[in-house]
């Protein structure tokens, strides 16, 4: 459908929990509080919500968290969401950790894609980032993708000093050979507080290494990315620049959290609370839905410090 700015929805993320088995330092160092399990929607509601959302147009959908394979059960969710008549897309977003097991059946039931976040190549950098010593877990689950045939593309956050590690995980994702994305840091939740390397120095710093690095039209996903190409790299370098360039006139998106609030924007807190629908009535869920999607704001206030938005990224999905 499309919204009272002609804006075309068709793209749904769906946070399937606000848990997770990293501290990512600019997304939940500390943790956060957890939503009870009853105020998370089960998987038969996620199920509604996406055959709802299919009914208004929305065809592709991405399942994130928190950290989406920590939820017993996931890939069977994802397989069950595929099976929606009128779905045409489903992406995974994970940290990896508990990839490698998971990665043949995810090839099995088709999944669309998986977007494996990491912001360093290096061993300590990766513990001192995610709190954690366990690069080697997400290695693994890099290789189980590519070696099972999943589109796989790699995140990583420009974080403030950050400059040795960008062409570092441009070489790391050319020896795969994947597309790696830079994402400018948002100022959501912890993101608030993290200084971060801006997307123009860090194009820079990759131009220094590839100097005939040049943009590309090309559309590689569901996202904001744009692509750069260089003759000496077989993948691309995405830039997901959403504070420094606003690209909301082509935004084509909106998120459910896992305690079912429809986020129409990523800035702002307020949305349908789509768990109260589904549990006191359901049958007006795509009408909520629909007002919801129509009434999705104009444009992000990221430059602006009107951010109402108080939920982290872990509870939103990113
Ligand atoms: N746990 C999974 C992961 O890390 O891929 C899925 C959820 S995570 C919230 C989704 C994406 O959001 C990750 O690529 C993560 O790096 C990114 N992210 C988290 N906080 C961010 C922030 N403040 N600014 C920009 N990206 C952020
Ligand atoms: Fe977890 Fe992803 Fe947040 Fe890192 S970015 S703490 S992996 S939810």
């Amino acid at each position: 459908m499309t919204d009272r700015f002609g804006r075309k929805i068709e793209y749904l993320r769906i946070s399937i929990t606000d848990r997770c088995n990293l501290r990512c330092r600019y997304c939940m160092p500390n943790g956060i509080t957890l939503a009870r399990h009853d105020e998370v929607l089960t998987y038969e509601e996620f199920l509604q919500v996406a055959a709802a959302a299919v009914g208004l147009g929305i065809t592709r959908f991405k399942v994130t968290g928190g950290e989406p394979l920590v939820r017993r059960g996931c890939v069977e969710f994802i397989r069950r969401l595929k099976a929606l008549p009128g779905v045409e897309q489903v992406t995974l977003t994970t940290n990896g950790l508990l990839l490698a097991p998971l990665a043949p059946q995810l090839a099995d039931i088709g999944v669309d894609g998986v977007n494996i976040s990491l912001d360093t190549p290096d061993p300590a950098e990766f513990a001192a980032i995610t709190g954690f010593d366990r690069l080697d877990f997400v290695l693994a689950g890099i290789d189980a993708c590519v070696a099972a045939g999943i589109r796989t593309k790699l995140n990583c956050v420009l974080l403030a000093g950050c400059e040795g590690r960008v062409t570092a995980m441009a070489r790391f994702a050319q020896a795969r050979p994947l597309d790696v994305r830079f994402i400018e840091v948002m100022p959501i939740g912890e993101g608030a507080g993290s200084a971060g390397l801006g997307p123009q120095r860090a194009l820079e710093l990759l131009q220094s290494e590839w100097p005939d690095l040049h943009p590309v039209a090309e559309k590689r996903g569901n996202g904001p990315a744009h692509y750069y190409a260089s003759a000496a790299l077989t993948g691309r370098i995405g830039m997901i620049d959403a504070v420094s360039h606003t690209f909301c006139a082509a935004c084509n998106r909106v998120r459910l959290t896992s305690t079912g609030m429809l986020k129409p924007c990523l800035c702002y807190g307020e949305g349908a609370d789509l768990r109260a629908v589904l549990r006191t009535c359901p049958k007006r869920l795509p009408a909520v839905l629909r007002q919801a999607v129509y009434n999705k704001p104009q444009a992000h206030c990221f430059g602006g410090g009107a951010v109402t938005e108080q939920k982290g990224m872990s509870q939103i999905g990113g």
